[in-house]
């Protein structure tokens, strides 16, 4: 390892091993560091993404997807079920990924274009001279030592410090975090081409119940809740076990995953001087899914090209670097808007809007809506419940 490097990306999830994998390809001298001993593991994650804009980034390989999904199935408090199906809508699906296998791919393709990779390596902290990140501070083995960089991404998840401690204000309120648990359970009975989400107070209340296959007969079942109704005694560990319990009283859990989604919309402020934020760091899931994968994938990309472009004009000033900021807005700023509108209205509605909701679904002729045009025809369908976001879908 260097003393000094052109980037230094702080995190091997996909925010970061695309970043270093971009910065890497443009010719940059980049190090990625990650604290964990083995880079994908423990997953905190369903492992669900669409299948479009994951081959954006990556050629689809069996080595890292445990299941081909070609439909989903929402299940209305009431029990109603409504199947959105691949061959109707027109639309590709999506995969069931397995992630410790599909993080360490993604970071093994940024060290072959040219990154320094080194795992169980922590940040401390973030050198500042003269108003600029210059680096970090950083342990490894009981070794503490600083590594000095033109710019630093901060690629360090829900839990990232990087943000904060180069003075931009990363806090999350209770209620924009997605409290989520679950669990691997096996030797059950699966459609295992078909996603599951389950709405209702009884399951998961203002959050969704997810059931995604992970091969032929086990499925990642989980569910995410508002860390504020959390907080007022509804924990998703207790929920999902009364889940389990009653749907597949026969299964057995192999893993349990507990963890936390930004579901807030995006940060107001993703740039410093010498300092870059990148998915989850950025808070830049989908605030109604909770699905960050591919937007931290798509973030790391315009990150990692705009450090090239940067180094290359020698100017890592905020100004500079604001053009990550501008092009990602630009792509992504509304899609997140608008999922946060959902979101803010979806959390707010009762069982009866909720069976009203999929019954509106039930009704729709798939054969002639795209899955946009699905959304504009249920919004003109519940003119009452969703009248506050219309405007956003016209
Ligand atoms: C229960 C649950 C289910 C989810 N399901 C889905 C889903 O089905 N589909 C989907 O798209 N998204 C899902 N998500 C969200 C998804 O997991 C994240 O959005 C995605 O992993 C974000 O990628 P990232 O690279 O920004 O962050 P992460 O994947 O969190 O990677 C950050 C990395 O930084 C490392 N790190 C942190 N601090 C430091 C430090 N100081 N020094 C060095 N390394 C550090 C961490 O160890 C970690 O490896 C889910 C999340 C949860 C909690």
């Amino acid at each position: 390892m260097k003393a000094k490097y052109d980037v230094v990306v702080v995190g091997a999830g996909p925010a970061g091993a695309i970043t270093a994998k971009t910065a890497a390809e443009g010719g940059l001298d980049v190090l990625m560091i990650e604290k964990r001993q083995e880079i994908g593991d423990p997953v905190r994650c369903a492992e669900g993404v669409a299948k479009p804009q994951l081959k954006k980034h990556i050629e689809p390989d069996e080595r890292w997807i445990s299941a081909e999904v070609k439909g989903s199935r929402i299940i209305a408090p009431d029990g109603t079920a409504v199947e959105l199906l691949e061959d109707i809508s027109g639309a590709e699906v999506g995969y069931v990924l397995e992630r410790k296998v599909f993080d360490r791919v993604l970071a093994d393709e940024a060290a072959l274009a040219g990154a320094d990779v080194r795992v169980k390596t922590r940040a401390t902290g973030v050198i500042i001279e003269d108003g600029f990140v210059k680096g970090i501070t950083a342990t490894h083995l009981g070794e503490e030592f600083e590594i000095r960089a033109d710019i630093v991404i901060g690629a360090d998840g829900i839990e990232s410090k990087i943000g904060r401690w180069a003075g931009i204000d990363t806090t999350l309120a209770a209620y924009e975090i997605a409290s989520g648990a679950q669990f691997l359970v096996t030797d059950i009975e699966i459609d295992c081409d078909r996603c599951e989400f389950y709405l209702g107070s009884c399951v998961a209340p203002a959050g969704y119940l997810w059931v995604f296959p992970k091969g032929v007969r086990s499925a990642n079942v989980g569910l995410a809740i508002s860390e504020d109704i959390r907080d007022s005694g509804n924990r998703p560990i207790t929920l999902l076990r009364k889940f389990v319990e009653a749907h597949y009283p026969n299964g057995k859990i192999i893993e349990i995953v507990v963890g936390g989604v930004p579901v807030s919309g995006p940060l107001d402020r993703m740039v410093a001087n010498g300092l870059i934020l990148v998915g989850d760091a950025a808070h830049q899931s989908d605030p109604l899914t909770g699905g960050g994968i591919i937007n931290a994938m798509d973030a790391g990309k315009i990150a990692g090209e705009v450090a090239v472009r940067a180094i290359a004009e020698d100017d890592v000033s905020k100004v500079r670097l604001q053009e990550y900021e501008t092009i990602w807005r630009a792509q992504f700023g509304k899609k997140l808007e608008r999922s946060l509108a959902v979101k803010n209205r979806f959390v707010e509605m009762s069982d009866k809007d909720l069976n009203k909701l999929v019954h509106t679904v039930d009704d729709i002729d798939f054969s002639t809506v795209d899955l946009p045009g699905l959304l504009v025809k249920i919004i003109h369908r519940n003119p009452k419940m969703l009248f506050s976001l219309r405007k956003l879908f016209m």
